[in-house]
């Protein structure tokens, strides 16, 4: 029973909405390419446990207990336990000494064990804190098939690209139906979920330094132009309805700028195509207008 789906992290998200508007510097660069290859785990892991039954999963979980953030990867809970994953897409040759971490080429990296420290002595505060009595488990998954890591005791809760298959399928064995405690305990940790637009370190963008047009859904190469009723990449061809590209490049300007209101002149200078005509029915279809003083603007239209 999967409570919280793994769904791409907004931070990515946004990263993923900026790339072809803003030149990232050497820095970001590195962010940028360190969150898809932890989303790329992620994934991999949630798909993994989408195979398990009886058992309550949640992923992607940003917490807060006594002005301390913590983010867990993945939590099941399983009789009277609830087991805690941080997942690490790692590859290529690690190796332990004294208790410190090292890639192949002897290059420390932060201890992936402390990191799960953390956040189990945290989330069991937490857990206290709201009245819950479940003991903690946690684990290391090392979800890549290339990762490899020599000198590794054996006491160590990690698990091994090789010892997943295994792993699962003993959590999976003798699992009983959730029984209320478990579903509450999983409401708590649901509802109190951050907005993790703020926990993670994003570029510094400004409104007036992207650039403006409509990203093509197949290459995401800017070079798009308005062709009768369709947009179409001069890059690689694709063809898309301009409302649909109209309504992609609004969710992405909202993704962006979830502070800046929607108008009209907004959205076509954002967009690069559409006359106001357009732009305004787009608007008027698909979100609620609203007023202040002469102006419009529109919120979605549940909002
Ligand atoms: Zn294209």
């Amino acid at each position: 029973m999967i409570l919280k789906p793994y769904n791409v992290p907004l931070p990515l998200q946004m990263m993923r909405c900026l790339i072809p508007r803003y030149e990232l510097s050497p820095k970001e660069k590195h962010d940028y390419i360190y969150l898809e290859k932890g989303h790329e785990g992620e994934r991999k892991f949630a798909s993994l446990l989408e195979n398990l039954s009886n058992l309550i999963i949640m992923h992607d979980l940003l917490l807060e207990c006594d002005n301390n953030i913590f983010q867990i990867d993945a939590l099941l809970l399983k009789h009277k336990t609830i087991h805690l994953f941080e997942v690490k897409n790692f590859e290529g040759d690690f190796y332990i000494e004294s208790d410190i971490w090292y890639t192949g080429s002897g290059k420390e990296i932060k201890n992936p064990l402390l990191q799960l420290s953390r956040c189990e002595s945290l989330l069991r505060q937490f857990l206290q804190k709201s009245g819950f009595n479940f003991p903690i488990k946690g684990n290391v998954i090392f979800i890549n098939s290339e990762f490899t890591l020599y000198q590794a005791p054996l006491h160590l809760p990690i698990i091994l690209p090789t010892q997943l298959n295994r792993f699962l399928n003993q959590l999976n064995a003798n699992s009983p139906k959730p029984n209320n405690n478990h579903i509450s305990l999983a409401d708590k940790l649901v509802s109190s979920h951050l907005d993790d637009r703020s926990y993670h370190r994003l570029p510094h963008y400004h409104y007036d330094q992207l650039k403006k047009g409509i990203v093509c859904m197949s290459c995401n190469s800017l070079t798009t132009s308005l062709m009768g009723r369709r947009v179409v990449c001069d890059h690689c061809g694709s063809e898309e309805n301009v409302d649909t590209s109209i309504r992609r490049s609004i969710q992405q300007f909202q993704l962006l700028f979830p502070d800046k209101k929607i108008t009209t002149n907004i959205i076509q200078e954002w967009c690069g195509i559409g006359s106001d005509k357009t732009i305004r029915r787009i608007l008027g279809s698909y979100f609620k207008m609203k007023w202040q003083g002469k102006n419009t603007y529109y919120v979605d239209s549940n909002g």
